[in-house]
Order: C-alpha cells, then sequence, then structure tokens
C-alpha cells in the first residue's frame, strides 16, 4: 500500500514542500483508508484497466491506483503539485503525471495514444463545481468509458441516482441515467479530509451502459424536453414544453403528442420515467416532421 494512507505521512509531505492549499482549485485532500478503499473497490479497477484520475493531489489515491491498474494517467492543473507528485509517485512505473488543466485537454486523444482507444476508467476528487460539467462532457463527448467514480457533495449524488417523482429528481438524474447505471459507493464526512470541506460529500460509481437504456430517434430532442419540463416545475407538461422555444409545436399539437405517448394531457414531468421521456420525444418527432 502507498505511505499516504497514514495521515501523518500527508501531513509530513505538505511541511516538507511548504505546501499552500489553493481554494480556487478545491483542494480538499482526502485522509481517509476506508474510504480510499471503497473508492478502489467501486471503480472495479483491475490489473487490466487504463485509469484517468483527474486532480490527483499529493497522490495519495494515486498510489492505490498505481497498484491496481495497469497504467494511470494523473492529471493535475497545480504547478505547485507536479513535484511533490513525481516524489510520492517516485516507485511507480505505470503512472503519467500530466501538468494540465482538464477542462482543455483532449480526452479523445488521450484515450487513443495511452490506451488504443479502448474503454477506460475515470476515478476523480475535484472542485464540486467543475465535477458535473466534466462528468456531462465525458458522457456527452462519447470518450470511451467503463466507469467513472467520483467523489461530489453528498446532494449531487442523490440527485443523479433519484427515481421519478422523488423530489431530488431532475434533468441531472435523466442525463446520468441514460449513460449510465449509478451506484452510492460511501458517504464521506468532512473529517475524512484536510482542511475540511463545509458539506458532506458520497462517492458515486457510474458504470456506463455500453448501450442506452432507451432508443430515440433524436437525441437532443428528448434532453431538450427533458430539460423544458424540469425548468418549470411547477407547471404541467404541456405547458413546460409550450413555454419552451425549441419545441415549434402548436399547444394543441404538444397536448396530442402527450396522448399519443400514452399520458394523460395533465401530466407533471417530474413524474415520467426515462422510457415515458423517449417515448414522448418520438412522438413530439414525429409530429415535428408531419406534412
Ligand atoms: N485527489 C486528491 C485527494 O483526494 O486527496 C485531491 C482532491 S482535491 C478535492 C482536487 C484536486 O483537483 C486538487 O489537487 C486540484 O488542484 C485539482 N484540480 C482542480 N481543478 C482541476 C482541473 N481543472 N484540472 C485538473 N486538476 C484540477
Amino acid at each position: 500500500m502507498g505511505d499516504l494512507i497514514y495521515p501523518q505521512n500527508t501531513i509530513a509531505v505538505l511541511q516538507k514542500y511548504q505546501f499552500n492549499f489553493q481554494k480556487k482549485f478545491g483542494q480538499n485532500f482526502l485522509i481517509d483508508a476506508h474510504v480510499m478503499d471503497k473508492i478502489i473497490a467501486s471503480a472495479g479497477v483491475t490489473k487490466d484497466s487504463f485509469v484517468l484520475e483527474i486532480g490527483p493531489g499529493i497522490g495519495t489515491m494515486t498510489q492505490f491506483l498505481c497498484e491496481s491498474a495497469k497504467a494511470v494517467a494523473a492529471v493535475e492543473i497545480d504547478k505547485n503539485l507536479i513535484p511533490i507528485l513525481q516524489d510520492t509517485l517516485s516507485s511507480y512505473h505505470n503512472v503519467d503525471i500530466i501538468h494540465e488543466d482538464i477542462l482543455k485537454m483532449d480526452i479523445g486523444q488521450l484515450v487513443l495514444e495511452k490506451n488504443g482507444g479502448k474503454p477506460i476508467r475515470v476515478v476523480a476528487n475535484l472542485p464540486y463545481y467543475i465535477t458535473t460539467p466534466i462528468i456531462m462532457e465525458l458522457f456527452e463527448s462519447r470518450i470511451p468509458l467503463e466507469s467513472i467514480t467520483v467523489m461530489v457533495q453528498k446532494e449531487v449524488a442523490e440527485r443523479m441516482k433519484a427515481d421519478a417523482g422523488t423530489k431530488e429528481y431532475g434533468a441531472l438524474s435523466l442525463a446520468v441515467q441514460y449513460y449510465a447505471n449509478p451506484e452510492i459507493a460511501a458517504n464521506v464526512p468532512p473529517n475524512c479530509f484536510i482542511p475540511r470541506p463545509k458539506v458532506g460529500s458520497a462517492v458515486i460509481c457510474l458504470n456506463c451502459h455500453k448501450n442506452p437504456p432507451v432508443r430515440v430517434k433524436d437525441e437532443n430532442l428528448m434532453f431538450d424536453i427533458i430539460r423544458a419540463s424540469f425548468n418549470q416545475r411547477r407547471k404541467t407538461l404541456v405547458n413546460g414544453l409550450n413555454n419552451f422555444s425549441k419545441i415549434p409545436l402548436t399547444k394543441e399539437q404538444i397536448i396530442q403528442s402527450i396522448k399519443m405517448a400514452g399520458m394523460p394531457a395533465n401530466v407533471r414531468g417530474e413524474t415520467l420515467t426515462l422510457s415515458q421521456f423517449a417515448e414522448l420525444s418520438d412522438c413530439v418527432y414525429d409530429m415535428i416532421k408531419k406534412p
């Protein structure tokens, strides 16, 4: 096991390099070995896996990953952490330390170069405000993926996993569940990090579907309909869709599409499952195309 699982070693490394935590990079370093074990176990990393770790910090999780995976690419934005990572990871020969902003990187190219375009596993503990955009970017740009295992704010994990009709259910739940099967692997309290964050966290594992669970004629249209339905949560689905400029149908045509999809005209968007949104999307598609 890597020596950074002992919090006193993390503190020693931070002191040796006189490291100053940078708030703008959301730096809260994990110091709890049980949580790291859970991340590794739920991430499904094996000796065949290529892992992209986003935001390795001082390399605590990276040490675990190097021991479990075939190869690891660790992408870190903070230049002050690069010499530290070169030190803490010096005994591992299956890791590439990359000094980059993940938001500016061509991840598809990295997967092609380092893993011959075969699916990779992503592990990340990132500033929470960029985590959801990165997850969606990974999904939408069709990066070949087996899984994404990320630390997120507890409420965000609950929203990703939420079922239709619950108060946590929304566009994020449907987007994530279209691409993957979400499982919460651990709840992580603030005392598992230094410095301690103000919010509770959770590790969520998104096991990617080989094929989406529903098939639709126009994926973008379905996500437009989903967004329109949740934009105005208290409105009925008809009004939500009618107020959305990207859907070029009259109120009457929207009511007809909803009925064709087998739902009552006064249905609320937040009660619809992914299959029902898919069904509705195809009915709206046919209505738009109707001569
Ligand atoms: N993974 C480490 C751990 O668990 O101890 C560090 C986690 S800390 C919450 C977030 C890490 O992501 C920091 O090391 C930070 O510098 C890095 N980071 C923040 N924004 C980034 C970006 N856009 N690209 C790459 N790394 C980033």
